[in-house]
């Protein structure tokens, strides 16, 4: 049986480049996009050629900022992506909005887009400012509104653990935000990867990050909070109203189906180590090299970095991993010892063959998702 199959569209540039942020991504400067469509039209040819005929479930334009994006060019990629691999009927179409691009949201819907998440991060000014932002609350709020006139799945992303941030000001920002009844939330715990102006700030003390008691606290309250809003976490950072409203997208990831990915930077995923193999891809990384080309370099996935993983990702979901699924794919299983011993400190239960990490569990997902993986020989 195939794999589901997603495309993952990297747009590269922001209008500015926030302080904490570690991911692939440019000034954009008046970049000139024309050439980088191209290049990404070319790559996506090109994948279907390697891949032979598959039809997508998903397309996702991330970034970076794919809101700065001309609608005539969102349009165009996905017209292509039907033509060279067709989508399902229902294919989730979702992209990455920045609230000050509130005036393009009818131009990017009338482009083909069903699902917009928008990157509110903060509720105030002052945090906004902190964070680097270029909107304030007033456009988050303003950007909110268009995106529930105009389409049926919005999804509003939140940065907490800030600066200064204290448990009762989240709480505030989140009933608020749980008030509007979007379908959808994402919650992000504030990171400090290396770096990043963030860290290095906070290296000379410029800034204090949350401590872990009161990071841990607002876990649980973003947790709670959601679940008594009808939107219980269905991944770690990912709170749904009902399963239409979950990003099918980011659910190929958690679950290790296949995703191509065209644009510089973007990761692609393929085949079951069992049945033929699972490959990888990377993109280049920067804009010029990714037009200059040849724009993938391939890597073959063995089944024991598959295995860690399908557990990184898997376990951080409500349904928890499946252990038969994933001996199935890998001929790996998680480690007994450390199973047994979170098993014993009530961090994980494990029925029917399912790992699941109990409320206790989820603050130490990615540690425990490390211990459970199986070690290189
Ligand atoms: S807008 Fe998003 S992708 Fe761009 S710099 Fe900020 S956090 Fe990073």
């Amino acid at each position: 049986m195939t794999s589901p199959l997603g495309l993952y569209i990297h747009w590269p540039y922001c209008a500015r480049i926030c302080p904490y942020c570690d991911f692939n991504v440019y000034r954009a400067r008046g970049a000139e996009s024309a050439p980088l469509v191209a290049a990404m039209l070319a790559d996506l040819k090109a994948w279907r050629e390697r891949l032979g005929p598959r039809r997508l479930v998903s397309l996702h334009f991330g970034g970076g900022t794919p809101s700065l994006m001309e609608p005539e060019d969102i349009a165009r990629i996905i017209a292509a992506a039907d033509d060279l691999f067709g989508l399902v009927a229902g294919a989730e179409i979702g992209l990455e909005a920045n609230p000050m691009e509130v005036a393009r949201f009818a131009g990017i819907k009338a482009a083909g887009v069903e699902r917009l998440s928008i990157g509110i991060q903060a509720l105030n000014d002052h945090d906004l400012n902190v964070l680097g932002r270029d909107h304030g609350r007033a456009a988050a709020i303003k950007a909110v509104e268009t995106a529930q006139s105009l389409f049926e799945r919005v999804s509003a992303d939140f940065i907490y653990a800030r600066p200064g941030q204290s448990l009762r000001d989240w709480q505030g920002e989140w009933q608020e935000a749980l008030s509007w009844g979007l379908g959808h939330y994402s919650c992000y715990q504030l990171t400090y990867e290396p770096g990043t102006a963030f860290t290095k700030k906070a290296e000379r003390g410029a800034i204090v990050p949350a401590d872990d008691d009161l990071t841990a606290d607002m876990f649980t309250l973003t947790q709670d909070l959601g679940a008594a809003h009808g939107l219980a976490a269905y991944e770690i950072s990912n709170h749904a109203r009902g399963d239409d409203q979950r990003s099918r997208h980011n659910q190929l990831y958690w679950t290790g189906a296949d995703w191509i990915g065209i644009g510089p930077g973007a990761h692609s995923r393929w085949g079951r180590p069992l049945y033929g193999g699972r490959q990888g891809a990377s993109a280049v990384l920067t804009p010029g090299g990714y037009i200059k080309g040849p724009s993938q370099t391939f890597e073959a996935v063995t089944a024991l970095e598959d295995a860690q993983e399908r557990i990184l990702m898997g376990l951080r979901l409500k349904e928890g991993l499946n252990r038969a699924s994933l001996r199935a794919a890998t001929g790996h299983d998680v480690d007994p010892e450390a199973l047994a011993r979170f098993i014993a400190q009530k961090l994980l239960i494990d029925q029917d063959e399912t790992v699941r990490l109990t409320p206790q569990g989820r603050l130490y997902a990615d540690r425990l998702a490390m211990e459970l993986a199986p070690a290189g020989d």
